[in-house]
Formats: C-alpha cells, structure tokens, sequence
C-alpha cells in the first residue's frame, strides 16, 4: 500500500489525505503506456504473508456484509460469499487480462497475489515482450500470452476461465464478445461499453456462450458504499431522497479518453459514471428521468470531440433527486445523500482508497481493503458456486442508458426520460 504523506499541502487545491488517496487512485490509472515500462521486480508488489492475511481477514469480513440493490424489480445481492458449509476451493479460477495499461498493472496485478478464489494465468496484449515479462513475474506459462487476433484460441486453454477486460471504452463489446465466444465467463471495466446497442451486443453473446459477464464495479465490494446501501434500505435511517455528487480530475496529455470513438464521451465515462451509479445505490432505483447542461470549454483545442465538464440531474420515483456534476478539468470526488431521518457524506467517495464517511449517526470507519481483490473473488466465488454475478452486465447496461439519456438531454436542453427495455 502506499505511504501517504503526513501532510496534506503537498498538492495545491488538496486539503486532506483522503483527497489524496483519491488523486493518488487516480492518478495511477493514469499512468500512461504501461506496456513500453518494463515490470517492476516481482518483490516490488509483494506485501508481507502478514499483510495478505490482514487483508484476506478484512476482505471476508466485508465480503460477508449483505447489501442488496435493485435492478429491473429483481434484487442483487452485494453479499458475495460463499455458501457457509463451502469446502475450500481445490482450484483457483484462472484469469487473463486482456490490456496491460495503468489499471491492470497498477491495481489489477497487485490484487491478484491477494486473490483466494482467482490468480493470473495470462494476458491479451499487443507486446508480446511484455507479455512475456509478466509471464515471467507472474509465473504463468508463455503458451497463454495472447493477441488481440488470436482471442479465439483461448478456447482450447484450461488455465484460462475469466478474461477481464481493461482496453479502452470503444473496445470493450469487441474484447467482451471475442472472449465469450471463447467459452470464457468476462468481467468488463467500466464504463460497459460506448453504447446500449453495444452493451446488448455483449450481453447476447455471454447468454449464448451461456458464460456470466460482469462489469468492474470495484465499490460493491467496498464495506463504505455496502454501509451507504445497508442505511439506505433501513427504515430507522433511510430512504434518501436528495442526493448530490461530484468526480472528477485533471486529465493532462494526449490518450484514448479524449477521443471519442476509444472512449465514447468524456469524464461523465471515466468519472461521472460513479455518480451515477453511487446515485442508484443509494436511491435504491433506477432514475426515470435525467436533465443536464455541459460546460463551456475552456480547453476546447483538447476537448475536441468529448465533453470537458457536465452538470446532470436524476429524477427518482418517489421524487428522490440525485445533483451531480463530473469534470476533466477539477480535483474532486465527493457524495452526500440525505432523507428526512439521517444523512450521509463521503468526503471522498470514489477511490481505490482512502474512502471517508460521515453521517447524522457519526463517523463510520472500516479497515482498509484492496477493493479489487475483494470484486474478483466475489465474481469468481458466484462463477464457483453458478450464482449469478453480484455485478451483472445488466448493471453497466442500465448506468449507459442513464448515461446515453444525460447525453441527449445535454445535447436538446430537454429533460429525457429513460427507458430501460
Ligand atoms: P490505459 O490507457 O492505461 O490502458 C489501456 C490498455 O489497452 C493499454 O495496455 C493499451 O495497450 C491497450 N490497448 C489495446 N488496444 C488498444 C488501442 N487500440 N488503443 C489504445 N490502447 C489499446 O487505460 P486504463 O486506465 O488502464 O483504462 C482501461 C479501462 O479500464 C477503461 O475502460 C477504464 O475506464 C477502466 N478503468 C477502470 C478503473 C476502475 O477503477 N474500475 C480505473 C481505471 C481505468
């Protein structure tokens, strides 16, 4: 883990250490061209056998916290453990990730030597030589370093039974579909895709392949947002009907996210969609209608075909109201949520770590946790057990109809109603 600074000055505009952790969460994904910077000695990453139990403790004791949503009527559960008489596994679930950009090398990798359920067993990506060096700190055979052509032979690999996808946006359904044909469950960062059709692409094909798809939602393992679900559903606490949040960051130099076929839109996919979907969660419901107005550019030379910043409102049944706004250009990462008994605040709510949270009761604490550690196991312990995801494709699929609703009501300056069938 990190060694945050004692002081919180170090950064102009940051005036507390979880808004560190949180720009120091952001700022390793952003790390770019991971693929050209050769691995790091595999001892770099490796906490002490101490740690990894701490951690492991930590990790199923949230894992064990229930929390439900809502989707389409149906309930999911964040409770992804396992039955409670289930034997220890006799084999891990094999996992390739396919891109081997700032999330996979600096979140993802590091999380799967903390894995029980899953580890890495290969790679798609376009360098072989890097493919090769992280078979080498990985200790997984070269047979199973693929390319982006050759996604079709994991097929015929046992080792391999998840590929998680992490290349950009526009590229999702395209790697999701290639790998569900494959015969392999998936798991897609987010944002799920540049498109509801595409996302319904992606979900047709893992139905077929009769294979699970589950998307990168990190913060349904996270104790924090689980506490935001658990006192939203409680009668004593909840509902929230007013909401407010904001993410953002600044995004400096040329890369994928500000071209629109890669990314599909600006911060309002890379940030604005943990809004969105911390809106959902704790509204417990999916909004029906969005408003929204984007900003005046004042990078437009960078800016060019995305957005550089957007305001939006969700309208929830009941009359709930989630106001939220994203940016590339502004430091921020924040969630309130408040009912007529109680109140919520995230002083920084969306990061790797670092996560804050008051409310009307006090300040509620949890013990770190590797996040993604935590949603790789919950996805591989329901694929174990044949339950459904605990963060289904279905989810990425609603949060891009609310996104898709909050670009066409930018674009018209009208209220959309979204329609989720
Ligand atoms: P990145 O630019 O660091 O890495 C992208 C990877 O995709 C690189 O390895 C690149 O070589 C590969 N790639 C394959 N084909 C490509 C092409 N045609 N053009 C460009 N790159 C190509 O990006 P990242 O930050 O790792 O983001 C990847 C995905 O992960 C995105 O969907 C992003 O939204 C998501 N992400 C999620 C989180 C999270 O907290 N859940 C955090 C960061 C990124």
């Amino acid at each position: 883990m990190k060694k945050m600074p004692d002081s919180a000055d170090w950064l102009p505009g940051v005036t507390h250490p979880g808004q560190m952790h949180h720009l120091l969460g952001i700022l390793e994904s952003r790390i770019q061209d991971f693929d050209q910077i050769p691995l790091p000695c595999p001892s770099m990453n490796t906490p002490s056998p101490r740690e990894i139990s701490r951690r492991k403790f930590i990790r199923n004791a949230s894992l064990a916290t229930a929390a439900t949503w809502t989707l389409g009527g149906r309930s999911w559960a964040a409770d992804a453990s396992p039955p409670a008489a289930a034997p220890a596994p006799v084999k891990k679930l094999g996992v390739a990730l396919a891109g081997l950009g700032g999330y996979s090398t600096g979140q993802l990798r590091p999380a799967l030597q903390e894995t029980q359920f899953c580890q890495l067993m290969g790679v798609v990506t376009r360098r072989p030589e890097v493919g090769a060096q992280w078979a080498q700190a990985s200790g997984f055979p070269e047979k199973n370093i693929y390319n982006y052509d050759t996604m079709d032979q994991l097929a015929g690999n046992p080792d391999i039974d998840i590929v998680y996808v992490v290349t950009p946006n526009g590229l999702h359904a395209e790697h999701v579909i290639k790998a569900a044909k494959a015969g392999k469950h998936v798991i897609c960062e987010k944002p799920m895709a540049n498109t509801v059709a595409e996302c319904d692409a992606m979900l047709a094909a893992c139905r077929e392949a009769k294979r699970t798809l589950s998307i990168g939602y990190r913060l349904h393992f996270d104790p924090y947002h689980q506490k935001m679900v658990q006192l939203a559903a409680d009668p004593n606490f909840g509902p929230f009907t007013k909401m407010a949040g904001e993410n953002g960051f600044t995004l400096n130099g040329d890369q994928w996210r500000i071209h629109h076929p890669l990314s599909g839109g600006g911060p309002l996919m890379d940030m604005g969609i943990y809004v969105v979907h911390a809106a959902c969660m704790a509204a417990n419901a999916n909004p029906l209608a969005v408003t929204a107005t984007e900003h005046a550019k004042t990078k437009p030379d960078v800016f060019v075909d995305v957005e550089e910043a957007l305001d939006w409102t969700m309208e929830f049944p009941g009359g709930a109201v989630a106001t939220c706004q994203t940016s590339y250009v502004k430091n921020f990462g924040h969630f309130h949520a408040e009912g007529a008994k109680g109140w919520i605040d995230f002083p920084s709510a969306f990061g790797y770590s670092g996560i804050r949270m008051n409310t009307s009761n006090g300040p509620v604490t949890f013990p770190p946790l590797r996040q993604q550690a935590a949603h790789m196991d919950g996805i591989a312990q329901a694929i174990m057990a044949k339950k459904d995801s605990p963060v289904p494709g279905e989810l990425g699929r609603r949060d891009m109809v609310i996104i898709e609703g909050i670009y066409q009501a930018a674009a018209s300056g009208k209220r959309v109603e979204l329609k989720y069938a």
